[in-house]
């Protein structure tokens, strides 16, 4: 996995009626290589802002943030393309492809890319990974919401990342099948030490990552853990 930081983030967004509100203000967090860190806080908080952010879909006001060895905030077009691609998210909604098979879905980011590995191969350890290896045929519809995300999640491992970004990942699932979306990422970030963040509105969800930070009106809570 790939340690992110971030120094003074602060973003802030101009509104249709002319005002403005501050989604990240002076951000500063250290996540280590390999650790899964929950970003806990209600709706509206800035926790969907600060995985963007990190993820290089939305872009700082100010402040930089390191991703491994990139200084995402002062890659070119090209280079942000390329970083984007280095890493896995995972939404609250699935976003899965409903023409696609699942191992079609999982493959889908490597579409035109060069990749130098057999990408049936990977995607059907992927699916394996996940606990749907007899399922690479079906189609989406004909799975729960709860395997529906777990192929989301292979899908979002498929270029091996060093950084996973989950927005809610339970948002949408029961808590059983959410405890077991949960412990799947645990157990990926043990097992490859992929650095996971997790935002979630629900403590008890954030519980289960190995750290939880707290946001609330785009300010992290003072006290370090
Ligand atoms: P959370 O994920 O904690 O619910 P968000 O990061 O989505 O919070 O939102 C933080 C604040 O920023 C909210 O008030 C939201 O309405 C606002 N916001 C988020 N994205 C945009 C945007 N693209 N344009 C304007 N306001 C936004
Ligand atoms: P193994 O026990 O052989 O490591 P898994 O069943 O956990 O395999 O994973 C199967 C495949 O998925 C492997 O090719 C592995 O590299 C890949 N993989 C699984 N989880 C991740 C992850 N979090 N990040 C990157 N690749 C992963």
């Amino acid at each position: 996995g790939v340690a992110v930081s971030l120094r003074s983030v602060s973003k802030t967004y101009r509104l249709g009626d002319g005002s403005t509100l501050t989604a990240a203000d002076g951000i500063d967090l250290d996540l280590g290589a390999g650790r899964f860190t929950a970003v806990v806080g209600p709706s509206g908080s800035g926790k969907s802002t600060l995985l963007h952010l990190i993820g290089a879909i939305d872009e700082p006001d100010s402040g930089t943030i390191t991703v491994g060895e990139q200084e995402v905030t002062s890659l070119g077009r090209r280079a942000l393309a390329d970083y984007r691609s280095t890493i896995g998210f995972v939404f609250q909604q699935f976003h899965l492809i409903p023409a696609l098979t699942l191992l079609d879905n999982v493959i889908a980011p490597l579409v035109g890319r060069r990749v130098a590995f057999d990408r049936h191969e990977r995607a059907r350890e992927l699916l394996e990974a996940v606990g749907l290896g007899d399922r690479h045929a079906s189609l989406p519809s004909q799975l729960s919401g709860g395997q529906q995300q777990r192929v989301a999640i292979a899908r979002a491992l498929v270029a091996g990342p060093g950084l996973l970004l989950a927005d809610e990942p339970t948002g949408n699932l029961d808590s059983h099948t959410a405890g077991e979306i949960l412990a799947l990422l645990a157990n990926l970030q043990r097992t490859h030490g992929t650095t996971v963040v997790m935002a979630t509105h629900d403590p008890s969800v954030a519980d289960r990552a190995d750290r939880v930070v707290a946001i609330r009106d785009g300010r992290l809570d003072p006290a370090p853990a």
